[in-house]
């Protein structure tokens, strides 16, 4: 982040080093307190270099605290989410958006219905993981996961998330081991293995949402370019090269993709695999009529998977008060914006 900064100034190979402590593992709150560095030094970097790109427009805790949710403004003014969930057993995940909105446009989605803003830079992504950074430094802890699983989808902005990746594992900046990020995407293929080719070893989560290529590419543009069985191969291929296992989100929409047979189709398709099914209760939005599964079906579904095989679990929902679906929070803060914009 100060690279230019320290060429500019022919800084030595240590600054560098003070500075990504500081910021990045100590949690310091302004440039101020980089005390590591001479006072003119300080001045001239909080002169030139922007402290953070994002600034947070709403904080919201969970009743068990267990989950914040924060609303963030870019310099553009366009909104976008991230959240940090503090699970039990001690790990701190931070969840980052890419994109303000989508252009993948899936049929259920929140964010989908926002429409695309734009990708966010790598500098933008970090900035989220930074900000809680800051937040758990203070009670002694710090953020040990992170998943791209916020707004945007991550193979479309491949280049700006592989440098976040590469400051986010960078044993002087976050030092995340890869094992500890998660990468979600809908199914681009080509993209997807290029982030392997980069040398991506971390974990892979699929919006599947739909048990064959029918009904997957009703419900999600993306299976009409790159289909299920393509994408399976690919899948195979990262497992086979890693022995990872990898997550498929599913969420559970009332008569849509929710049926026995799709349970049975599933089973079909993942009992030999090294595969986890993340059931997801969906979350309505007011743009489509999907409704979410009554739970006695979600839960006959899980049953009948896991006595096919298949490892299944119903998404255990945090903070579910301040969870509304993904990209709903900002998607109703930037519309609030364009409307009292339209007014002036
Ligand atoms: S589900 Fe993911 S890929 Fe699809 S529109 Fe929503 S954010 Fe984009």
């Amino acid at each position: 982040m100060i690279q230019e900064f320290a060429k500019k100034y022919n800084l030595p190979k240590f600054r560098t080093l003070q500075f990504d402590k500081a910021f990045y593992q100590n949690g310091i709150e302004s440039f101020d307190q980089l005390s590591t560095f001479p006072a003119d030094l300080r001045e001239r970097l909080k002169a030139e270099v922007e402290f953070s790109t994002l600034s947070v427009e709403k904080e919201l805790i969970s009743a068990h605290k267990d989950t914040i949710k924060i609303l963030m403004k870019r310099a553009d003014g366009q909104r976008i989410e991230a959240v940090l969930m503090k699970h039990k057993d001690g790990r701190n995940t931070v969840c980052v958006s890419c994109m303000v909105g989508c252009p993948v446009n899936c049929s259920f989605c929140a964010t989908g219905k926002m429409g695309f803003g734009g990708s966010l830079s790598a500098r933008e992504i970090i900035d989220q993981i930074v900000y809680f950074q800051r937040q758990l430094v203070k009670s002694g802890e710090r953020v040990s996961n992170v998943v791209f699983m916020g707004m945007g989808e991550p193979m479309l902005n491949l280049e700006q998330v592989q440098q976040a990746i590469d400051i986010i594992t960078d044993p002087d900046k976050l030092a995340l081991g890869s094992r500890r990020i998660t990468i979600s995407t809908s199914g681009y293929i080509p993209q997807f293995k290029q982030l392997v080719e980069n040398g991506f070893r971390g974990r892979v989560a699929i919006s599947l949402h739909a048990p064959n290529q029918e009904l997957r590419a009703k419900l999600m543009p993306v299976a009409k370019i790159y289909p299920l069985d393509q994408l399976l191969e690919a899948l195979d291929e990262y497992t086979a090269l890693t022995n990872k296992r990898v997550s498929y989100e599913y969420v559970m929409i009332k008569n849509m993709n929710d049926k026995t047979e799709h349970a049975y189709e599933l089973v079909k398709l993942f009992s030999k695999r090294l595969a986890h099914i993340n059931l997801i209760p969906y979350n309505p939005i007011r743009e489509v009529e999907f409704e979410r599964s009554v739970r006695d079906q979600i839960n006959r579904f899980r049953d009948i998977l896991t006595r096919g095989g298949v490892e299944a679990t119903v998404r255990v929902t945090m903070g579910d008060d301040v969870n509304a679906a993904c990209g709903q929070l900002a998607d109703r803060e930037n519309k609030k914006n364009t409307d009292k914009k339209i007014r002036i």
